[in-house]
């Protein structure tokens, strides 16, 4: 077990500046990287943690349940939490850093000011999620500037969450950069997430079928050609719809770069992307190729 002592844990935005000013770190420092999270911590988070350790010596990984990204009629009050797990994840994964802030440090009741994404917010998860994306960019250009990194890692796990961000900081002129890192997955194939902790036996044992039917799909378009992006979405929703319960939100065959509908597959651009829900659960996944 790696010592927790060994991680500096900050409860404010001011705490965790002077914490790094004490320490040298100048603005979007070149030896300092952030990994954004909502916290309950799995082996996906310690991914991104690890690649963020690989790359950079000083790492901040922060937890906050962004009150902003969640619908009214969504999981915020029943996200789970469990901090010292976290910060257990945390330190055997490399991190030095855990920006821990209280929601009125980082969502204060007057909060008016939000940073707007665009198009590509209209699609897949923004389609059953108004505001979701607004929400995370408004909280994640926080994080930025709060830590200022010169590098940031998030997982293909929420790749238009990441397209996104890569866009946010592109159009807003903000000098760090973004790194991402493959789906961590069970062994089995189902995508990791804090959210799978509220699957019963049995929708999880169903919820399989959506990596495996991602998974046929981009078999069948790389390895035996299928180029039909609509066939390729008729394999995902056929491996959902015959073999569990669960209700399809989307699935779509995008290009990877822009999120608009593929008729046809572009080798390298394209991706199949789909969310379903167990129950009152709803999972996200995708295949990129
Ligand atoms: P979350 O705590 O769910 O907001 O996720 C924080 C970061 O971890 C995001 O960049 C996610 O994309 C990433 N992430 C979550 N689950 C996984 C996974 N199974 N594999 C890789 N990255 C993940």
């Amino acid at each position: 077990m790696t010592d927790v002592d060994s991680i500096k844990v900050h409860r404010s935005a001011e705490a965790l500046r002077a914490s790094l000013r004490a320490d040298g770190y100048v603005g979007w420092d070149e030896r300092l990287a952030l990994v954004p999270t909502m916290g309950f911590l799995h082996a996906g988070h310690a991914a991104l943690i690890r690649h963020a350790a690989s790359r950079k010596p000083r790492v901040v990984v922060s937890i906050f349940v962004n009150p902003l990204q969640f619908g009214p009629n969504e999981d915020l009050e029943r996200y789970p939490r469990d901090l010292e797990h976290d910060l257990q994840v945390c330190a055997e994964a490399g991190a030095t850093d855990v920006f821990y802030p209280e929601v009125a440090d980082l969502t204060p009741s007057d909060i008016e000011i939000a940073v707007e994404p665009g198009r590509l917010a209209n699609r897949l998860c923004g389609l059953t999620r108004p505001g979701h994306f607004r929400g995370v960019c408004t909280i994640v250009n926080k994080l930025f500037n709060i830590v200022e990194p010169s590098l940031a890692v998030f997982g293909w796990k929420d790749a238009q969450q990441q397209i996104i961000l890569r866009k946010m900081v592109k159009d807003l002129n903000i000098p760090l950069t973004i790194e991402g890192v493959e789906i961590v997955r069970e062994a089995d194939g189902l995508a990791l997430s804090s959210r799978n902790t509220y699957l019963t036996a049995e929708q999880r044992a169903e919820a399989v079928n959506l990596s495996l039917g991602l998974n046929e799909a981009r078999e069948l378009a790389v390895t035996e050609g299928e180029s039909d992006a609509h066939q390729l979405c008729d394999v995902v929703c056929g491996m959902i719809e015959d073999n569990t319960s669960g209700v399809i939100d989307y699935v779509k065959c995008v290009r990877l770069d822009n999120l608009e509908e593929l008729d046809e597959v572009e080798p390298g651009n394209t991706m199949i992307a789909a969310a379903v829900r167990f129950g009152t659960t709803r999972l996200i996944d995708n295949v990129r190729f």
